[in-house]
This record gives structure tokens, sequence and C-alpha cells, in this order.
């Protein structure tokens, strides 16, 4: 890799960094982010990269509509937007702050990001591969294992999902000039609408 100005060395985490403060603020960071994903009727999924210091490094949403793009999941669009920021892929030092739990592809791209540490929100059972329904970045085969981080604001940002996907229910139910679509709302609707993660 080529060093940057802002990389290398710098994102060792430093003697005054206390990552046991907490993630709730960068959470919130994640939420605001999640919220902005809202007005192009993506699946509401938001994320920051946070550096060793503190620093947002990166912050991203769904936009998987608003770009037409299977892979513009909230993470990939933070890390990426990090590594532009950092002017490295390598992202060692660094945390990734995300409201709901990882799929594979995020999880990938963060053992791949050399992240040290991955927090994320809502559990997400139907696909989540941070714990759920594989456990991708602690896999023992892989010589970068992040740190696991999660349950952070878990109710605010299972929330904002369970209330975007009753809404589009809702709306998906609303005559139209015909007959109404009526689409079954059982209990495992929940997340598997846009199967996001
Ligand atoms: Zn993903």
């Amino acid at each position: 890799m080529t060093p940057g100005p802002e990389s290398g060395a710098r994102f060792g985490f430093p003697a005054g960094f206390d990552a046991s403060a907490g993630f709730d603020a960068p959470m919130g960071l994640a939420l605001d982010e999640a919220r902005g994903a809202l007005a192009t009727g993506d699946v509401p999924v938001g994320a920051v990269v946070i550096g060793a210091d503190g620093t947002v490094l990166g912050r991203g949403h769904n936009a998987r509509e608003a770009d037409g793009d299977p892979t513009a999941h909230a993470e990939v669009v933070a890390i990426r937007a990090a590594a532009t920021r950092v002017g490295s892929w390598r992202l060692s030092g660094a945390t990734l702050v995300v409201t709901l739990e990882p799929c594979t592809m995020c999880a990938g791209a963060i053992v791949l990001a050399r992240l040290d540490r991955v927090v994320f929100g809502a559990d997400d059972p139907k696909a989540g591969a941070v714990g759920s329904l594989w456990d991708a970045v602690r896999d023992r085969r892989l010589n970068h294992r992040p740190e696991v981080m999660r349950g952070v604001r878990a109710d605010e940002c299972g929330a904002l999902l369970a209330d975007f996907f009753a809404d589009r229910r809702t709306a998906a139910r609303r005559p139209r000039g015909g007959p109404p679509s009526v689409r079954a709302a059982g209990p495992s609707s929940k997340l598997d609408d846009g199967g996001v993660a």
C-alpha cells in the first residue's frame, strides 16, 4: 500500500481512545444515515466507519434502489467512503458501526478492509453473517478476525426497520384503481421483504 497523509500508524489505537465508553453516539450517526435511505424507498440501514481517534471516516446508507446496485449496502458504501478518505484499502484500527447485522457480502468486506471492530444494532436472523446465520468474521480459518459488539441501540435500529416494512405492507394493501394486492404479513416477513442484508 502507498501510505497517504491520513493512513498508516495514525489508525493504531492511541492511548487516549476509550472503546469502553461505548458506541451509542456513533450508532446515532448510523441511525441518522439509515433514515436517509427512506427518501428513495430503500430499506433503512445505515453505517459509519469511525477511526481510532473517533473521527468519522465514512458514512453511508443502503442505496440499492437509489443506485440500482445490488452491492450498495450501507456497510459497503461507508467502507468505500472511508477508504477514499484514508487513501488506502486498509482500514486497520477503524470500527464499522451499522444498524443491522451485516450480510455475508458485508462481513466479507469488513474482513477484507482489515477493520478492527464491527458494532451492530439489530440482529438479522434471516441473513446475518456476524453470528446469526453465519459467523463469517470470526471464522478461525481467517487470519484477520475483527472484534464484534452486538445489540447497540438494537431496539431503535429494529424499530426503524419494522416501521418501514409495516408501512410498505400497508401501502401494498391500498387499492390503486384495481383489486388490492394483499400479501401475507406473517411473523417472518419482518426483515425478509427486501432481503437487504
Ligand atoms: Zn450487506
